[in-house]
């Protein structure tokens, strides 16, 4: 076993998943509430699903030290919504598929393909396009 360490994790990904117009309504408001409370840098929003994962969704990068602020604050307010939250390693598949943990529904993968085993990991770096304005 190769034991890893958290300072390998250059910054976390939140994928926010939606199914229906209900979920995508709430996925809306969670973005917006996302916006108002957290530093962040939101994704755009994908109506086609983009994968590894087969509903759309949209994505939130964070810093590390958002982690034990932000996921709970997740835990609470994702209502019905399918979340998965992973680190950034420089291994995409991995970070994806074996080191991720899922709020709520743990969707399928369907296309593992499209993760590389290993990547620059210059690009996991946060850069917050929010402003926020209320206390989390
Ligand atoms: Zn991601």
């Amino acid at each position: 076993m190769t034991v890893l360490t958290v300072d390998q994790i250059v910054s976390y990904h939140a994928h926010i998943y939606f199914k229906d117009a209900a979920q995508r309504d709430t996925a809306a408001l969670l973005r917006d509430q996302i916006a108002a409370r957290f530093r962040v840098q939101l994704g755009r929003w994908r109506e086609e699903t983009v994968g590894p994962h087969e509903r759309p969704m949209y994505q939130v990068a964070f810093a590390t030290d958002l982690f034990a602020e932000f996921v709970p604050w997740l835990m609470l307010n994702r209502d019905d919504l399918a979340v998965l939250v992973h680190p950034n390693t420089g291994a995409p598949r991995r970070d994806h598929l074996v080191h991720a943990l899922w709020l709520g529904e743990m969707l399928p993968i369907v296309r593992p393909e499209q993760l590389p085993d290993t990547a620059d990991t210059a690009g996991d770096a946060v850069i917050p396009n929010t402003n926020p304005t209320l206390q989390p």
